[in-house]
């Protein structure tokens, strides 16, 4: 196939399939063909990068220079960044070529993709259940067809929750392997994109591209990127898995408990050990972060104030007015609340209470994942309790929040995850996420690999 074949077949696909799933904000077509013609004359030449040519998607959260960057918010609307994420900058490089930008609840705040300005995605699986979110959209684009692989990123468990409810392959890197520059902040200690693909070995390819040392972001880390695609190959013979038993209790669906177990006797006849770990601070995971979370976010959206970039309210009358209702105007409801608790927790007279109270709660779930990995390699369990469910089905928020109750403590601790599919809930795909310590991806897509 030649690139422009690839990438027109991509845009044919999205023509026909998208009007319905709603998975892209924007599609690049003419820009996209350009640079798959670029893509075959350098292939022609001999001087191909390792994607040369390949269509993929980006979650409308990856600053892309001149293309609009939503963030699946009205704020961000008519927002073209003058500059590219480093990320964007090392995929082109290798030769990919951007289809657009995916759909995603607003600045990436939510579990099933309803929250986007933008209208909600659907599951290409089940056109009345949500994809999962937020990187819904990138999920759905990759399950659907529409491009083989796709960029998310994960605060809470927004690659390897929708990963899960769309039957594919997602991985959220350990905190600091890949660069934010250019991916607007959420939550920036808990930030960090990643891919989403058909499988484990498609992801190790997107996250060598990706993955390593940048200086325009100061938290990411100056580590050898290893060759993931090299150690695909690994042995699974004496792999020691540990189950955390938090992660099989109360409120996790029987169907997909069975499908994960399923999975595990996979492993187990394949020469890995299985046994029962704790992690006892998980209860406390979703409550620290709905603290950490929205305390960063309120500091990172204090920046949408209608003076330098994005939406404007009409006519202010002063300085004032212009915040209050340019605010009001461009933020939707979600993102608002998690304004309004991150900006009590931070208050004067609560900062102890809320926010350093979660910090050291933090740390004890960090130290749980610590002295799990003293005992086992890796841990397994469900990506998330339930099947995706039926769009508008969660009614309040603090249901929509306990869906991460399996994903949430792994960025608190910033360790890498990966969710792999593991079979069905009737029609509604399920994940197995496994898990391991920092930096260990290649040991995380390997071992997904051997499944897959
Ligand atoms: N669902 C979680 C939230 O709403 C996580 C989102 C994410 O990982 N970006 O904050």
């Amino acid at each position: 196939f030649s690139s422009r074949e690839l990438c027109q077949a991509a845009l044919e696909r999205i023509e026909h399939l998208d009007g319905e799933l709603n998975s892209f904000i924007t599609v690049i077509a003419e820009q996209a063909l350009a640079n798959a013609d670029a893509a075959d004359r350098a292939r022609d030449a001999g001087n191909a990068g390792p994607l040369a040519g390949l269509p993929l998607a980006l979650k409308d959260i990856f600053c892309t220079q001149g293309v609009r960057t939503s963030c699946g918010s009205k704020m961000l609307d008519d927002f073209a960044s003058p500059y590219d994420a480093t990320v964007v900058e090392k995929l082109r490089q290798a030769g990919a070529v951007n289809i657009g930008k995916t759909n995603m609840d607003e600045f990436a705040m939510g579990s099933s993709n309803e929250n986007s300005f933008y209208g909600p995605v659907k599951n290409p699986w089940d056109l009345s259940a949500v994809p999962g979110g937020s990187s819904g959209g990138s999920a759905a684009a990759v399950a659907a067809g529409l491009v083989p692989a796709a960029l998310g990123t994960d605060t809470g468990g927004s690659i390897r929750q929708p990963a899960a409810f769309c039957g594919i392959t997602g991985l959220k890197p350990t905190y600091g392997r890949v660069s934010r520059y250019g991916m607007v902040a959420y939550a920036s200690s808990l930030d960090q994109g990643g891919p989403l693909a058909r499988t484990a070995a498609d992801c190790a390819l997107l996250l060598e591209t990706i993955a390593g040392h940048d200086v325009r972001d100061s938290t990411s880390v100056a580590r050898v990127v290893p060759d993931y695609t090299a150690e695909l190959e690994t042995s699974l013979s004496g792999l020691k898995i540990g189950l955390p038993k938090e992660y099989f209790g109360d409120g996790l669906d029987p169907e997909v408990e069975t499908a994960v177990r399923e999975a595990i006797k996979v492993y187990e006849s394949l020469g890995a050990k299985v046994c029962e770990v704790s992690l006892p601070h998980t209860h406390l995971a979703i409550p620290a972060y709905y603290v950490i979370a929205p305390a960063e976010a309120s500091s990172n959206l204090s920046r949408y104030d209608g003076v330098r970039f994005g939406h404007r309210c009409d006519d202010p009358t002063d300085l004032e007015d212009l915040y209050k209702r340019t605010r009001a105007e461009g933020f939707g409801e979600e993102v608002k609340r998690r304004i309004l608790i991150g900006t009590h927790t931070l208050s004067e007279g609560f900062f102890d209470a809320y926010y350093l109270k979660a910090q050291q709660v933090r740390r004890l779930i960090r130290q749980d994942f610590l002295d799990a990995f003293d005992e086992v390699d890796v841990l397994m369990g469900p990506t998330a309790p339930t099947p995706a469910f039926d769009l508008g089905a969660q009614k309040d928020p603090v249901s929509m929040y306990l869906q991460d109750i399996y994903t949430i403590a792994v960025n608190l601790a910033g360790i890498p995850g990966i969710s792999v599919p593991a079979g069905f809930a009737g029609n509604r795909p399920v994940g197995l996420q496994v898990l391991a310590p920092h930096f260990a991806e290649a040991q995380l897509l390997g071992v997904a690999h051997q499944f897959q």
